[in-house]
């Protein structure tokens, strides 16, 4: 099978035609970084104008790079939620339109269930269940994955996701939009022991994420003028990737019959993160597994693959063209709240 993806739930537009084969046919994808650096973060109405203003000649673009018709795709395949609304609307009303001119099925995908199946879209060997570490711009969960469509949350965020934990410690250092690569390359040049910050959480029973304490630290670190820009970075890093470890290891305890730990998200991209995942993999006897980088940050090609991976699930029914874009949903909708979280 072949699919058109298309991704717009924040600031990259992107379009993808992906086969059953795991090969991605045509790519292109245009961030908004330019747009919203001036602001220091994603602003939404900028947001949704800029992919209203690109989607359309970018999904030509990769049906001609591909040579290639709508019409020769199975399915077309756009990211319906969670995410800054306009955006979303913008992809899902396009792919409608598209659906309803070629007559071709149209897939609604939550946009995390694409990241949480981006793994698979790199490795072929990778089987479920799965334990998954996602970790994005607004989302810090662990997931159990058993299958298309069955993720069991085990633990999520109380207040921050870690990618906004590095795009505000970015932020304080004056390192511009967006933040998580820019802290990776200085923290490269800093004493990952030289400012002594928190590690909020580490040692609580429920596996549990917590990162605003640690940008107020970031702030206070940085207001008391003591300590150079790259000891800061690498220090944040450093005590981001302790939590992460820490709460893995409560998580994985009561994980059964789960043999490879994945990371997604794109915070995955970070070169640190994966070393010391890949670490806790070895701890628990797991195989460890991670997309590429460019297929970590938002991208249309996992929207695409996680279209592929419906269709090819027994008893497929196509989405009605009526679906509605929705800012929130949860990929485990049965998971029990926690006290501060978000989904
Ligand atoms: P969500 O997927 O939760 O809706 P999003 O789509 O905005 O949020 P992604 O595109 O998956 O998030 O990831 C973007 C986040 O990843 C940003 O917070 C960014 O700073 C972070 N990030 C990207 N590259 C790196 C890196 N090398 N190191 C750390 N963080 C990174
Ligand atoms: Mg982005
Ligand atoms: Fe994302």
């Amino acid at each position: 099978a072949l699919v058109l993806g298309i991704e717009s739930s924040c600031d990259e537009t992107a379009a993808a035609l992906v086969d059953s084969e795991r090969r991605i046919v045509a790519q292109r994808i245009a961030s908004q970084d330019e747009q919203h650096a001036p602001f220091g973060g994603v602003v939404p109405e900028i947001a949704a104008r800029a992919h209203a203003e690109r989607l359309a000649p970018m999904i030509a673009g990769v049906l001609e790079d591909a040579g290639v018709t709508l019409e020769d795709c199975d399915a077309i395949v756009a990211t319906a939620g969670p995410g800054l609304i306009g955006g979303v609307m913008v992809g899902l009303v396009s792919a409608k339109a598209l659906a309803m001119a070629s007559d071709v099925p149209l897939i609604a995908i939550n946009h995390l269930e694409g990241h949480a199946l981006s793994p698979r879209l790199a490795d072929e060997g990778l089987d479920f269940p799965y334990a998954l570490l996602l970790v994005s711009g607004g989302h810090c969960q662990i997931l159990r994955v058993d299958g298309v469509g069955r993720y069991r949350r085990l633990a999520t965020t109380i207040d921050d996701a870690l990618g906004e934990a590095f795009d505000k410690t970015a932020k304080i250092l004056g390192l511009g939009f967006p933040g998580g690569p820019a802290v990776e390359r200085i923290a490269k040049e800093g004493d990952a022991s030289a400012v002594p910050l928190p590690r909020p959480m580490v040692g609580s029973g429920e596996p549990h994420f917590s990162f605003a304490g640690l940008k107020s630290a970031v702030l206070r670190a940085h207001e008391s003028g003591r300590y150079e820009e790259a000891d800061i970075a690498a220090s944040f890093q450093q005590a981001a990737i302790d939590c992460v470890v820490d709460r893995l290891e409560v998580a994985l305890e009561g994980m059964q019959g789960v043999e490879t730990l994945v990371v997604a998200g794109g915070v995955a991209a970070n070169a640190s993160v994966r070393a010391a995942l890949e670490g806790v993999a070895g701890g628990h006897g797991m195989r460890f597994t991670a997309p590429p980088p460019r297929l970590c940050t938002d991208n249309a090609a996992m929207i695409a693959w996680a279209g592929i991976e419906r269709l090819s699930m027994e008893g497929f029914a196509p989405d009605p063209l009526e679906i509605s874009a929705r800012p929130r949903w949860p990929l485990d909708p049965d998971a029990e709240p926690v006290r501060g979280a978000g989904v």
